[in-house]
């Protein structure tokens, strides 16, 4: 019998209403013929009210208290739905992290998955009863409740699509699918009918927050089909799946933007070997970890360092950067917060040329200056002041013909020139 592992996220179960809707889509889809495990987020803006509600409690929270907290929000959906399905008759069972088991490392609120045991949701399918189970969430070695970042929930229905070796990942959201970029802040945004699990991973990487990147990052590996479909209306959405070679042809095929980022720079640090591993090295073993690092060309011997951290990790970073500092006799630490980052993605970045002078002629004309620049085969991104993230958003998706059919094409491979 084919096994299906549905999501719903918060703004899917965000009244007891909408959860008996989403009750009788999953009662569909079993009476289809299909065994099936729902996992559920908190209802929308919980999870945000448990992480206020633990910061007011405590600057400074432990976090193994912390996780135990914003846990609650999934075990209160979880619950319901399975109350709502066993009051229209049918057999489920709810669970939470640590009864699936579902056991990650001791990272608290950024835990990942290390194994999912299994048996006991197998033995609950194979007896033909749905199974319900408390996304975002885990257990460590010890037996701690942990969580596994924002977003988390995808996580665990494509980590556990993987570990029962489902047919399918149901991904059901309030947007009909995965979007050339945000339509919540591009109205012309177009829907893609496929994506490759590269592209979707840089676009996840990159800020698009429809998917959690762990979560694509167990799906390429195991090659799960994911589809990302709205809750709402029942319309094709997005197939997440492995590249086929009419995607290759596509320039640029998405764009995001990400304002979770805090950009830190050292100034005038002693330019000599071994510098770079002494600022890096200790911020890795905090668990912080660094996206774009700029180097200025040295003066004097000296020079300034720039990097990037998740926002949530800035204060913990800069109690150790700050430190380190005068260790190694750099000058002063500067932080920003203002600021956000704006990608372009796409599989034809690979071959052709002229992609990134385009996306720097655009910002420049729209009169955004850009701070630091990334680049990878199929990505180039640009870290720029954080009040024209959605202006850039949109003279991007313009510059590059992303809302208009057909998508922009070329035949040509010049030569790479990023
Ligand atoms: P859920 O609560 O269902 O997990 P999320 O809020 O986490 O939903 O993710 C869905 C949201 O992701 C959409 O409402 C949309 O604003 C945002 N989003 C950002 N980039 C994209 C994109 N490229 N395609 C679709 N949605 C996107
Ligand atoms: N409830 C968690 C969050 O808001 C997990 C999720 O929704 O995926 O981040
Ligand atoms: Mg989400």
């Amino acid at each position: 019998m084919p096994l299906v592992v549905q999501k719903y996220g918060g703004t899917s179960v965000a009244s007891l209403d909408r959860i008996r809707s989403v009750a009788k889509q999953v009662v569909a889809r079993h009476k289809e013929g299909n065994q099936v495990v729902v996992v559920v987020s908190a209802m929308a803006g919980e999870t945000n009210r448990l992480i206020d509600l633990a910061l007011s409690a405590s600057s400074k929270p432990d976090m193994r208290e912390y996780d135990a907290l914003v846990a609650t929000g999934e075990q209160v959906t979880s619950a319901l739905l399975a109350l709502i399905l066993r009051s229209m008759g049918v057999e489920a069972r709810s669970f939470l992290g640590h009864q699936v088991r579902i056991v990650t490392n001791n990272a608290s609120s950024k835990a990942r998955i290390l194994r999912i045991e299994a048996d006991r949701l197998r033995k609950i399918l194979n007896r033909g009863w749905i199974a319900v189970v408390a996304g975002f969430q885990g257990v460590d070695e010890e037996g701690n409740i942990t969580t596994l970042g924002r977003g988390g929930s995808d996580t665990t229905a494509v980590a556990l699509a993987s570990a029962l070796r489902a047919d399918r990942c149901e991904i059901f959201t309030d947007v009909e699918g995965v979007y050339t970029t945000d339509p919540g802040i591009c109205p012309n945004a177009r829907k893609l009918s496929k994506i490759s699990y590269d592209e979707m991973l840089e676009m996840a990487s990159l800020g698009a927050k429809v998917l959690q990147t762990r979560s694509v990052e167990f799906a390429k590996r195991y090659q799960i089909p994911v589809e990302v479909k709205s809750s709402l209306v029942n319309r094709p959405g997005t197939l997440v799946t492995v590249e086929d070679p009419s995607m290759e042809n596509i320039l640029v095929s998405g764009v995001t933007y990400d304002r979770n980022e805090a950009k830190v720079t050292i100034l005038k640090v002693p330019d000599r070997p071994g510098v770079a591993a002494k600022i890096f090295a200790p911020l890795m073993d905090a668990n912080i970890s660094v996206d774009m690092i700029i180097q200025n060309v040295s003066t004097k011997g000296y020079t300034d360092l720039t990097f990037t951290v998740a926002k949530s990790d800035l204060s913990l970073a800069l109690e150790i950067i700050q430190r380190l500092a005068s260790q190694i006799g750099a000058k002063d630490v500067i932080a920003d917060k203002g600021i956000a980052k704006v990608s372009i993605i796409g599989l034809g970045m690979r071959s052709h040329a002229g992609v990134a002078s385009k996306m720097f002629q655009s910002l420049a004309r729209a009169g955004i200056n850009i701070q630091m620049i990334s680049t990878s085969e199929i990505k180039i991104s640009c870290v720029i002041d954080e009040k024209y993230t959605e202006l850039a958003v949109r003279v991007l998706h313009d510059a590059f013909e992303l809302g208009n059919l057909p998508r922009p094409r070329s035949k040509t491979g010049k030569k790479k020139s990023r």
